[in-house]
């Protein structure tokens, strides 16, 4: 696979290819940054979303489950600041007339320095050997330092500009940068302007009565406004969580990136009610905690890195961001945020309802600080996908294509196979099939030659294929294929389900966490 771009595509292609993801109203020409998941897609996804919210709810006594509608009262979005303060700085190129994040051209434009950075420690590395320090090579080698500093100086001062909604200094800096449409190269820009990324709709049936109502474009404020709620029916008891994963609806200004940036999509956030002051705490150990939940799946750690935000939004005293390494580079996978107790303020301003918290150990009321951890999980998704996805030469020559999805998320996790049609083997083939479907997805699948029948599983993600052969009959044995090894066993059919289990077992990957 040569560049980024390539691989990229061949995702987009092998996703859709392979049932994982449609373009949604694909008849229709399709709907711009909108998907649909399909066969293989929607298990992916329902098992992503089952080990993060085994990792939140089951794995700790003091967090709690909930599923809040889609739709909240509009005040909701008053107090949260999503009415006046949830928009992006756009900026059009006046030549080739396309439409960009003005921070997302400057961040791009760092990402390029960070690149080349990179390069050099690559480089060094090689040119050192064994005796290479990379720590001290970042401090102290002169042309990275120049890098890092100018890396720096930018996101430090669109931080500010976008801070103190100085929207004028933003389109500067993308001057004196000399930043160009990506497109056409053309340097020629208009003022950047804020634009609201919320949906609007509404609900009642007459024009005159009905009410404007938001598609939430988070879903965490559905947690804050039930945090009594669930407070007191639980009788949790401070420091304790509120769970959630679903929908979430945003008019973003550019979506030309596959599952990475949807306008409808689907978050999984957790809120962490904390006593005033233990802010950070918590914020360290959340960050903490959620990247050895990254780690346990074991796609690498050189493919995650923690971004600590300079431009704090507007209800956060800090903020981090996961990154994880996408086919086109760097980009934020999850937010960890310290919210301080700006949204239960808010929301009792705004009600008039009281949201506090009554503290028997300090015999006193008082509203809750909040750390959040907030994870797109069509992004972890494509996270999981892309990174899976691998051409591999073989020792004959020959070229596989091969998704090695962790093998506790992958949709099918057994695929059983009858060499030939006939002579019983498709019998005891669903012999086998009837057995493990109890456990686990499986297919049965018995057109063209085994190898074939391997590859497409292989592309497919299927960790194991069983194939029945007529020795099977005799001794009630068969062949178990390994996905990423493709090392062959053959084994009692009686052992069969304790090996598949062994390697998809959730507890075993999530106990990698600890
Ligand atoms: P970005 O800077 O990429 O727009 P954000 O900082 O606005 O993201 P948050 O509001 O912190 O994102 O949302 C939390 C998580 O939700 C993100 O880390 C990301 O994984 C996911 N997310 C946000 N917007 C989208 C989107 N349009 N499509 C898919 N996932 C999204």
């Amino acid at each position: 696979m040569a560049n980024q771009e390539d691989v990229f595509k061949k995702v987009i292609s092998h996703a859709k290819e392979y049932g994982y993801v449609f373009q949604s109203s694909e008849i229709y020409d399709g709907l711009s940054a909108v998907y649909d998941y399909a066969q293989n897609g929607v298990e992916l996804k329902k098992n992503i979303r089952e080990y993060w919210w085994r990792a939140m709810v089951q794995l700790n006594d003091n967090i709690v489950g909930l599923d809040a509608a889609i739709f909240m009262h509009p005040t909701t979005w008053k107090a949260s600041g999503h009415v006046d303060a949830f928009s992006d700085p756009l900026i059009d190129n006046k030549d080739s007339n396309k439409r960009y994040r003005a921070d997302v051209l400057v961040e791009d434009y760092v990402a390029k320095i960070e690149g080349k950075i990179e390069k050099e420690v690559k480089k060094a590395a090689k040119r050192f050997g064994d005796a290479f320090d990379k720590n001290e090579f970042l401090s102290t080698n002169q042309r990275v330092v120049d890098y890092q500093e100018k890396a720096t100086t930018i996101l430090k001062r669109l931080g500010k500009s976008l801070e103190n909604e100085d929207l004028a200094d933003v389109k500067l800096l993308i001057e004196e940068l000399e930043i160009a449409c990506p497109m056409s190269g053309s340097k020629n820009w208009t003022d950047v302007k804020q634009f609201n990324l919320m949906f609007g709709t509404k609900l009642g049936a007459s024009a005159e009565t009905a009410m404007d109502l938001y598609l939430r474009p988070e879903t965490a404020q559905g947690i804050f406004v039930n945090f009594l709620n669930v407070q007191k029916t639980s009788r949790m008891k401070i420091p304790f969580g509120i769970a959630q994963t679903g929908k979430a609806f945003r008019n973003e200004i550019v979506a030309r990136q596959f599952i990475f940036r949807m306008r409808e999509f689907e978050q999984m956030e957790m809120q962490f009610f904390i006593k005033p002051g233990t802010q950070k705490e918590w914020y360290e150990k959340w960050k903490e905690n959620r990247m050895k939940w990254h780690l346990s799946l074991g796609l690498g750690e050189d493919n995650y890195r923690f971004h600590d935000h300079e431009k704090l939004a507007h209800y956060a005293d800090a903020a981090a961001d996961i990154e994880f390494r996408f086919p086109f580079g760097f980009k934020e996978l999850e937010g960890i945020h310290s919210r301080t107790d700006f949204d239960l303020s808010k929301h009792q301003e705004f009600s008039g309802k009281k949201l506090q918290y009554f503290d028997t150990e300090e015999n006193k009321n008082y509203v809750p600080y909040v750390v959040e951890t907030s994870i797109g999980l069509d992004r972890m998704f494509l996270a999981v996908f892309s990174n899976s996805l691998k051409e591999e030469e073989l020792e004959n020559g020959t070229t596989r294509t091969v998704l090695k999805l962790p093998a506790v998320l992958a949709p099918t996790k057994a695929a059983v196979f009858p060499l030939v049609k006939k002579d019983g083997l498709p019998e005891l083939a669903m012999e086998i099939i009837n057995d493990l479907k109890w456990d686990f997805n499986v297919l049965y699948d018995q057109k063209d030659a085994v190898g074939r029948r391997y590859r497409r599983q292989d592309a497919n993600g299927t960790p194991f294929c069983i194939t029945v052969d007529h020795q099977s009959l005799e001794d009630q044995t068969v062949t178990i294929r390994h996905r990423d090894t493709m090392e062959q066993q053959r084994v009692a059919i009686a052992d069969v389900k304790a090996i598949i289990h062994k390697e998809i077992d959730m507890k075993s990957w999530l106990m990698k966490m600890s």
